[in-house]
């Protein structure tokens, strides 16, 4: 146990959260608060807390009587959430441009830096948390505020898909296509910004192994090492 191990539900749930999303927890598994409560050095009550929190962001379900698992989205929820993703990112597009100013913008640009950053540094964790961060942050600045809800409840759950149904080479968004994305928004180009959107979303999903099996044995005492 090291010291940056965390002693709060919050950083227990981002811990937990983390480690779904490199595959160190896979979709499915069950979460035992007494092994959890051993990982991380806390009483059960934290964890139940940081379970219940990831539970509302749909990344855990409860059962009453079994306990908590990591959730595990069919192949048709997969379907289905990119679907939704297609029917609201043309809208937040249509908004960012028709809405925003360009101090509004700003931060995309900013985000952009970070993910080619990250990209530089190979660190997949950031750019896994990026990837999913553009799409909620265009959200924001397209400023309808029930698409932002929405996508932020959708963005953690489409990780969850990439830990469940990703070839071995995919973990984020694919490179420079956010850029290609912000820089016809920034020409007020609507059609080709729409047009680049639906593209990235068919790429991404399209490069989700929904054909593969998980099955893995965990090793508890490594998984938040
Ligand atoms: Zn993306």
């Amino acid at each position: 146990m090291d010291l940056n191990t965390p002693q709060d539900a919050d950083g227990i749930a981002e811990h937990i959260t983390i480690a779904i999303m490199e595959h160190r927890l896979p979709p499915g598994i069950k979460l035992a608060e007494e092994k959890l409560a051993i990982a991380f050095g806390v009483g059960r009550n934290k964890i139940r807390q940081a379970l219940m929190a990831l539970a509302k962001e749909g990344l855990v379900k409860l059962h009453p009587n079994r306990g908590a698992f990591v959730t595990s989205p069919t192949v048709q929820e997969t379907r289905d959430l990119f679907a939704t993703r297609r029917l609201l990112e043309p809208e937040i597009i249509r908004n960012v441009i028709h809405r925003s100013t360009k101090a509004q913008r700003k931060p995309l640009h900013a985000h952009l830096k970070k993910e080619a950053l990250a990209r530089k540094n190979q660190d997949r964790r950031a750019l896994i948390k990026l990837s999913g961060d553009f799409h909620s942050l265009l959200a924001e600045i397209g400023g309808n505020s029930f698409i932002t809800r929405i996508m932020r409840q959708l963005c953690p759950v489409t990780s969850l898909m990439h830990a469940l149904y990703d070839g071995p080479q995919m973990h984020a968004c694919p490179e420079d296509e956010h850029s290609a994305i912000v820089a016809a928004i920034e020409a007020q180009d609507e059609k080709r910004a729409i047009a680049l959107m639906l593209h990235h979303l068919a790429h991404v999903e399209s490069v989700l192994d929904l054909s593969q099996e998980q099955h893995s044995a965990i090793r508890w005492e490594s998984v938040f090492g």
